[in-house]
Parts: structure tokens; C-alpha cells; sequence
């Protein structure tokens, strides 16, 4: 196998030490269970139970016609309280399901009915169908429904399937315990993927500051067929999908195209395992495993947790302080969003909470570009940062467009590296956030 990394990128302090040898916990909600209806790419949901239905564990709550799009499923048994605008992590208000948990999690039936012990009999229209059912979307963040990713069209053909588990965001530790702890169901995970797609083989890819991870995983793909491992370079965006793919197999995805294009999928390690759910336990998406912690939290941890429970019983488990956090984040540092109400629900996407103190803040004062070049030499996109600031920062968008400003994939190694402290990529996101409304 060849090269193990991408170009340019950078090394920021990745801060993982205060939770990656501590084995997952599990918290149940105490309040209220709340499903936002967009927690995917693609069509929202529209609710389907109203309010004073009774609902089990599993029962779809929420489902959509379109084709891209993932049906919700309650997390809890009990009763359904309200059906109305709540606000959710990215700051705005979605239609919600809110329900009172009754807390004796009863089973929707169909659940045990679906487990099978045996999916080698399944064909791959099937196995697509179950992981639909089972509301799956990719769960490193940026939530694209899985089934879609599986239902490859007639004139294209996958030949690698890679399975992410470079984690390379700092901080982030749950998909690096995931793999440690059910090493057994990520490999039956990508077993059942290279089922559907049969001439593939697939490898699992792990950044070489995860050696244990990789160890072990090694060990278990040792007599399989297809399947492989690979230790990529430590190094951020690593996890991004271009940059793995190229990592592994030395393929660039060309600009406007997609890894399906060049014959590669990439699956996150959380949505292998939700895959071996699905199908093995008939049990859609209904968790999702959390890292909290910072400088803020008195006890980082990583926490398994039913979709919907609130981010405020999460950083209370996690022992947060208030009083010395200047800064919570949804997700990881260097991707996430900035949240200012914890009242919100955990969601599919949900890979951590982050709550940074003034020290780790750093707020250092923006000046003006002193021209250096330090976001070119990083960009992994091979942009010009500081130009496209300048285009996005003037409304010209269509000098922008022609910069390829479009294929910016909202890393943040350009804000990160700059010494002005200039906010490169949050004027580039705005920029084509306008850019994709116009159209
Ligand atoms: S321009 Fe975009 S892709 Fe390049 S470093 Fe900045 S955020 Fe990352
Ligand atoms: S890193 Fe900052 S100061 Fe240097 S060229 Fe880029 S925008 Fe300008």
C-alpha cells in the first residue's frame, strides 16, 4: 500500500489524553426526549405520531417520501408531550418530537421480529432496504443517509470501501474507544457492507496515534478476505474523505466529483457499527456515543447516549463548570459550531461537546494580512485563503467561483495557521452558504 497521508494539512495539539483510555459510560435521559425532523442531508421528516400517542423504543416518529432523506425513531418509550419548534445545536429552531419518557423502554416489537442471526441469505436490495429503515446517516457529522451511499447506480462500481476511523479532529475520542471495545462488530460491520458491494475490498484506516486501535483490528482482519487495515499519518484533515481516500489509494476525487466517481466509498466506524445493528438486531439508529470534555468539564468522558437527550445532562454528567467555560462547542474544535444554549438535543451527528476555558480560547486580537502564505502552504485543497477571504469579504463571488472556492471543505487549518488571526474559513463558509441560496 502506498502513501499513507495527503499534501499540506497541519499538527495542531490534539488533547486526546484525558479520555482515550477511558472505556464508554452510559447515561440515560432523565427529562424529556427531544427528535429534531432534519437531522440528515437531504428531505427533513414530518412527524408521524401526534401529540398524546404513545410510542416505543424504536418506533419511527418521523419519515420523509424523498429518496435522500432518514426516517427518526424514538430512543425512549412514552408519551408523545408536543410536536413544535424547539432550537437545536446550530442555533436555529427545527419542528421537534418531544416526548415524556416513561422510563420502562419498551421494545417496538418489530425490532426483535427483524434480528437475524444470519444475513448471508440477505440480498443486497434487502440489506439496503434495512439499513434505510433504520434512519442510518453517515456519523462523522456530516450526516448523509447511508442507504444512498449503498445504492450504487447500474454504471458506476465500487472497488474500495474505506472505513474511517482517523478521528483526526483534537479532543475527539469515541470512535477510537468504539474501536476498542467492539472491535467484533465494526469487522462484522464492514463484512456486511463488502456484501453489497461484491467486487470490493475494504479497508479500515486509523491514524497512527490510535496503535492500540489499530492492533487490535489488525489481529481480527487477519484470516479475513477483503478486509485490511491501514495506519495513515497523524496529521488533520486526515479523516476528511478526499484526503483518506488519497491516503490509501493515491486517487485525488476531481473537483465537482464525488469518491463514487473514482470507485470509493467511505463509511465512519459509528456508522459501520449502526450497519451491523441494523442488521443483526433489526435496531435503527437510537444512539450515539459523545465525547465531552475540555478545560471546562472536571470529568471528561465519552458517553454512550439515547439520541435525544439533552446536552445539558451530558456536560452536568461530565461535571461541567460554568464559571471558567468561555466557550461550548458541538463537535470537534477545529469543525464544530459554537452553541450559546445547552438546552438542546443530542442528534445522529453529535460527536461531541466541547467546553473551552479563556486559556484554551486564546483570543488574540485580528489584524490585518501580512501576506505570508502560511494558509496556502496548509490548505489540503490547494486554495489560496487569503484570496478567497478577499472575494468573500467584497460579495464578489464570482471572482470567488473562479478562485474554487466552492471545493473549500471547511477544514480550518487556514484560520488555525494564521498569524493575523484572520477568520479565514468562517468568511468562506459565508460566502458559499450565499452563493448556494442564490442559486
Ligand atoms: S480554504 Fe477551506 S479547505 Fe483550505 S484550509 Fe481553509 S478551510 Fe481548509
Ligand atoms: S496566513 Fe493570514 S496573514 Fe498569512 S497570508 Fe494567510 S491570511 Fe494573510
Amino acid at each position: 500500500m502506498r502513501g499513507l497521508t495527503f499534501k499540506r494539512g497541519i499538527h495542531p495539539n490534539y488533547n486526546k489524553e484525558a479520555t482515550s483510555s477511558k472505556i464508554i459510560e452510559t447515561l440515560m435521559p432523565k427529562g424529556e426526549v427531544v427528535f429534531p425532523m432534519s437531522q440528515h442531508l437531504g428531505g427533513s421528516c414530518t412527524p408521524i405520531v401526534k401529540k398524546g400517542d404513545r410510542v416505543l423504543v424504536g418506533q419511527k416518529v418521523g419519515d420523509s417520501a424523498a429518496f435522500v432523506s432518514a426516517p427518526i425513531h424514538s430512543s425512549v418509550s412514552g408519551t408523545v408531550k408536543a410536536i413544535e419548534e424547539r432550537r437545536i445545536f446550530r442555533g436555529t429552531k427545527d419542528l421537534c418530537v418531544v416526548i415524556e419518557n416513561d422510563f420502562t423502554y419498551e421494545d417496538a416489537p418489530y425490532m426483535s421480529e427483524n434480528a437475524i442471526s444470519s444475513y448471508t441469505d440477505l440480498t443486497k436490495e434487502q440489506l439496503i432496504q434495512i439499513v434505510k429503515d433504520a434512519g442510518l446517516v453517515g456519523m462523522g457529522g456530516a450526516g448523509f443517509p447511508t442507504h444512498v451511499k449503498l445504492a450504487v447506480p447500474p454504471d458506476k462500481e465500487i472497488n474500495t470501501i474505506i472505513i474511517n476511523g482517523a478521528e483526526c479532529e483534537p479532543y475527539l475520542t469515541s470512535d477510537h474507544r468504539v474501536m476498542i471495545e467492539e472491535t467484533d462488530r465494526v469487522i462484522e460491520g464492514m463484512e456486511i457492507l463488502l456484501r453489497v458491494f461484491k467486487k470490493a475490498e475494504a479497508v479500515i484506516c486509523v491514524e497512527d496515534n490510535k496503535k492500540d486501535a489499530y492492533e487490535m483490528l489488525t489481529q481480527g482482519v487477519k484470516e479475513k478476505e477483503r478486509l485490511k487495515t491501514a495506519l495513515v499519518h497523524t496529521k488533520y484533515p486526515q479523516g476528511s474523505e478526499k484526503h483518506l481516500i488519497y491516503a490509501v489509494t493515491g486517487k485525488e476525487v476531481p473537483i465537482g466529483k464525488l469518491p463514487i466517481d473514482i470507485g470509493c466509498a467511505v463509511f465512519n466506524i459509528d456508522s459501520v457499527i449502526a450497519v451491523w445493528r441494523a442488521v443483526t438486531k433489526g435496531r435503527p439508529i437510537m444512539r450515539r456515543i459523545v465525547t465531552v470534555a475540555g478545560g471546562g468539564v472536571d470529568n471528561p468522558c465519552n458517553i454512550k447516549v439515547r439520541l435525544g437527550t439533552s446536552y445539558r445532562e451530558l456536560l452536568e454528567y461530565a461535571k461541567w463548570d460554568s464559571a471558567r467555560t468561555v466557550k461550548i462547542i458541538s463537535g470537534g474544535p477545529m469543525m464544530g459550531t459554537a452553541i450559546s444554549d445547552i438546552d438542546v438535543p443530542v442528534v445522529k451527528g453529535t460527536s461531541a461537546i466541547l467546553c473551552f476555558t479563556e486559556k484554551e480560547m486564546g483570543r488574540d486580537q485580528i489584524s490585518n494580512c501580512i501576506r505570508c502564505g502560511k494558509c496556502v502552504d496548509v490548505c489540503p485543497m490547494q486554495l489560496v485563503p487569503n484570496t478567497l477571504q478577499a472575494s468573500a469579504l467584497n460579495h464578489k463571488y464570482e471572482e470567488f467561483l473562479s478562485y474554487d472556492g466552492m471545493s473549500c471543505i471547511e477544514c480550518g487549518c487556514c484560520s488555525y495557521i494564521c498569524p493575523a488571526k484572520r477568520q479565514l474559513v468562517q468568511s468562506i463558509r459565508t460566502a458559499k452558504t450565499a452563493i448556494r441560496s442564490r442559486k
